[in-house]
């Protein structure tokens, strides 16, 4: 070989020394870059770890302080539930659970000791099987209920929407109230209350009540049988002072005799005004409503209060809506004694000017059987100070001072007033200045009278027939009533048979039948009533026509007029009598044919 042989041989290894020089570079290259880039990620993988770790020393702190937490958070719970089982173990009323499907869940002692130690009331057991065992071992009173129908009703009740409380009496006596709620989980929440206490306490309550009602009644009785005692003898002096007045008298006698009658009539008021006072506060104030004539009442009030007007300078005047029917249906002894208090009232405390009585019908469209009135009773008087008025109507109230009076009463007058007038369903309302007058208004809701359009004006007189003789058949015991009866009957054309008790009455009917019958109540041997009804059988029987029976009573009792009215008497005139209106009577029930009744007083028209 020769020398260019070899030195290609030598440039040949040189170019393979170079090439593997230049490839051992780049290897080392690549081996930097390689290095750095794992340098690198060796970097954040320790940045991640380093994170990592701390986070999970974190989640360990965090996970110890909940597991802390949840201790105590269950020490507390257990704590509340010991708490709320003392609660509901200590407490005397029973409380119970139950499930959807009506099982025991659980009862505290209270409610499982009603059952006495019966093994079977026990968690678990049914609503039904409870009910069962219950009624079995005989511990519910059922107070005569079936016990089948009792297990009924107890399922009953809790199938309802909503359950009502219901009270039940155990054998021994305990009153047990059940309160049930049903829960929005379907749970029935059941509480069993003791009101055994409660109950004792609401009988004794009612016990007390019934001993003050049977107290309030005897008192009752009491005034009313006062009301007897001492009204009989009453009218006997004020009837008698009355007819001594009309006898030849000398001026100082007539001055005595007026004194008597003037006494013995306000005594009697008083007397009435406790009487009324005292039923209206028992509850046994009723009203008898019938067809009157308003106008003519108080027509009548007027006359009756002329010799108050005696001495003052005083007109009492009735201003009546012209567009007002007369006639209405109330009660009218009791409208009478409304206006008599309030225009007496007026007249006494007014000494000039006038007492101005307004009367107007305020129609209600929407209720035509009504008659709705307003009456205003208006004077010129002392009037009544502003602080007082709220007072007056109030008990035993006046205005002045005992020790300053200058005026009778027995200050009820107004309380009476009130309390008629809201028995009647009206109102009361006062308007006054002091030294200028007083307006007292009522609103009274009358009824109509359907027999107003038929028959305006019925006349005041029958009209004069073939005349006869009117014969009266009277009984009282009494003799100074009876000296009254035939003295305020002297010079009255008619013949009157007079006798002592019912049994005579009787006998005397069947003798020959009287025109009209008058008798006492209370008499011995047979008694008003009883002669009413031994009358009405005898008729019904015979087929004649009822007699007018028409009864003089000094009772002032409603509940006696009841009675009296239901024995088949007519009317009750109360004693004492009254002269006029023991005319009025007789005009009233004769019969036609007697004609017109010489002697009687004048028609109170
Ligand atoms: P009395 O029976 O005493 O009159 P009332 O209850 O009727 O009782 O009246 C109570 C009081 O109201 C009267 O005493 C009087 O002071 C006062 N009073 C009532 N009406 C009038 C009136 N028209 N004018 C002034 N005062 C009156």
């Amino acid at each position: 070989m020769g020398i260019s042989g070899f030195d290609e041989r030598f440039a040949r290894e040189r170019r393979a020394r170079l090439q593997a020089e230049r490839l051992l570079a780049q290897r080392s290259e690549e081996l930097y870059s390689a290095n750095k880039k794992l340098a690198e990620h060796a970097h954040a993988l320790s940045h991640t770890v380093i994170a990592q770790r701390e986070e999970n020393a974190a989640l360990i702190g965090r996970s110890t302080r909940t597991q802390a937490a949840l201790e105590v958070a269950t020490e507390k719970a257990v704590i509340a539930e010991r708490r709320l089982w003392d609660a509901l173990s200590a407490v005397e009323d029973g409380f119970a659970i139950f499930d959807r499907d009506w099982r025991l869940a659980v009862a505290n002692p209270a409610w499982l000791g009603a059952f006495d130690g019966v093994a079977d009331v026990a968690p678990g057991a049914s609503y039904e099987a409870i009910l069962r065992i219950a009624v079995d071992e005989g511990l519910i009173d059922l107070q005569g209920e079936d016990a089948d129908d009792w297990v009924d009703r107890m399922i009953a009740r809790w199938e309802g929407a909503s359950i009502t409380q219901t009270d039940i009496r155990l054998f021994n006596g305990v009153y047990v109230r059940l309160i049930d709620k049903r829960t929005p989980q379907g749970d029935m929440v059941s509480l069993a209350v003791d009101i055994t206490d409660t109950i004792r306490r609401a009988r004794a309550l009612e016990h007390a009540r019934d001993r003050a009602e049977a107290a309030t009644r005897a008192k009752s009785t009491f005034l009313a049988n006062m009301s007897h005692e001492i009204r009989t003898p009453m009218n006997g002096v004020v009837a008698m002072a009355g007819l001594l007045r009309d006898t030849a008298l000398s001026d100082e006698q007539r001055l005595y005799a007026e004194t008597i009658q003037n006494s013995g009539t306000a005594l009697l008021t008083i007397i009435n005004d406790i009487l009324d006072y005292s039923k209206i506060d028992a509850g046994k104030m009723l009203l008898h409503l019938e067809s009157f004539d308003l106008r003519h009442l108080i027509d009548e009030i007027f006359r009756l209060m002329r010799p108050g007007l005696e001495g003052k300078d005083l007109r009492l005047v009735l201003d009546y809506d012209m567009f007002l029917p007369a006639r209405m249906v109330g009660d009218p002894g009791r409208v009478r004694q409304i206006l008599t208090n309030l225009i007496g009232n007026a007249v006494k405390f007014t000494e000039a000017g006038h007492v101005t009585v307004r009367v107007i019908g305020v129609p209600d469209a929407a209720q035509p059987e009504t008659l709705p009135v307003r009456i205003v009773v208006e004077d010129t008087g002392i009037g009544i100070a502003p602080e007082m008025q709220a007072h007056i109507f109030g008990e035993f109230n006046q205005v002045e001072a005992q020790a300053t009076r200058r005026f009778d009463g027995t200050g009820l007058g107004l309380a009476i007033t009130r309390q008629l007038v809201a028995l009647m369903g009206g109102e009361i309302w006062l308007t006054s200045a002091l030294g200028q007058g007083s307006s007292f208004g009522l609103s009274l809701p009358f009824g109509r009278d359907p027999a107003v359009a038929a028959d305006p004006a019925p006349p005041e007189e029958p009209p004069i027939a073939a005349k006869r003789g009117l014969h009266v058949l009277a009984a009282e015991d009494n003799k100074t009533n009876q000296l009254v009866f035939r003295a305020m009957l002297k010079g009255v054309d008619l013949s009157l048979d007079l006798v002592e008790n019912g049994a005579l009455a009787l006998a005397r009917y069947h003798e020959g039948r009287p025109d009209l019958i008058l008798t006492d109540i209370s008499m011995p041997e047979m008694d008003g009533m009883a002669l009413a009804r031994a009358i009405r059988a005898h008729e019904v029987q015979m087929g004649l026509p009822p007699v007018p029976i028409i009864a003089m009573t000094a009772h002032a009792m409603e509940s006696d007029r009841d009675r009296i009215l239901a024995a088949g008497i007519d009317a009750c005139l109360t004693k004492p009598l009254d002269k006029t209106l023991l005319h009025d009577m007789i005009r009233r029930y004769a019969p036609p044919d007697c004609g017109v009744i010489a002697g009687l007083k004048a028609a109170n028209a």
